[in-house]
């Protein structure tokens, strides 16, 4: 399984429709400083309902919504909507078929090979609110997490290295390495339950 494109619209600084193309082994995107290298990476955890412990870098959901003024400052105005959707290759079938059908309709049953899942924001005068889609259907974001937990992509997981993270790891003490380890390894569940359970 892995990604073959993504596709950026209004999300932080593309204003315009994006695709990107991913190879099947290995991708290398380059440009100057402040050119939107992180930003597809923020795309991708923003789509895949990755954000929350990896940090996408933006205080609030709406930030990501492209912003013309963005450099001098300014509000935002007119059309406040972003999407990013990403394409993966399942023709492995790592992701379970049957649940993609499940989740997003029988309609796409001879389409399990390509999955597309995609994550809408929209901002209104007074709120916010987020969508995905899986192949088109509207899901919920568990229905994503469940599906990507099958090939050990996770919210708590280390799938994304993000810039500094490298130099963070460095500077650890040896007990904050040792708890990324456990985490990676699956040891750091077991911890929690056992502290839940002493706490009982
Ligand atoms: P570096 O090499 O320094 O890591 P980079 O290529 O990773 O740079 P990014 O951090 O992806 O660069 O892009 C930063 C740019 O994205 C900034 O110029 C910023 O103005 C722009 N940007 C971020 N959010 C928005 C937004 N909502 N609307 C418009 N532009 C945005
Ligand atoms: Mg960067």
């Amino acid at each position: 399984m892995h990604i073959t494109e993504l596709v950026l619209d209004n999300f932080k600084s593309f204003g315009r429709p994006t695709r990107i193309p991913f190879y099947e082994d290995f991708t290398v995107i380059t440009g100057p400083n402040g050119s939107g290298k992180s930003n597809i990476i923020d795309g991708v955890l923003f789509a895949l309902g990755l954000a929350r412990t990896r940090g996408i870098r933006a205080e609030k959901l709406t930030d990501l919504i492209y912003n013309p003024g963005y450099e001098d400052g300014e509000g935002p105005s007119g059309a406040r909507e972003a999407s990013v959707e990403v394409v993966l290759d399942n023709s492995d079938g790592k992701l379970d078929r049957s649940q993609v059908v499940s989740a997003a309709g029988s309609e796409d049953i001879d389409d399990h090979e390509r999955i597309t899942i995609k994550r809408r924001v929209k901002e209104t005068d007074d709120n916010y609110y987020s969508y995905y889609y899986l192949n088109g259907r509207s899901v919920n974001l568990s229905d994503i997490q469940d599906l990507l937990a099958q090939a050990g992509v996770t919210p708590e997981g280390y799938n994304v290295v993000m810039q500094g993270d490298v130099t963070d790891i460095i500077n650890m003490t040896p007990y904050e390495r040792r708890k990324i380890v456990d985490e990676i390894a699956g040891v750091a569940e077991f911890d929690a339950k056992k502290e839940d359970a002493f706490a009982e």
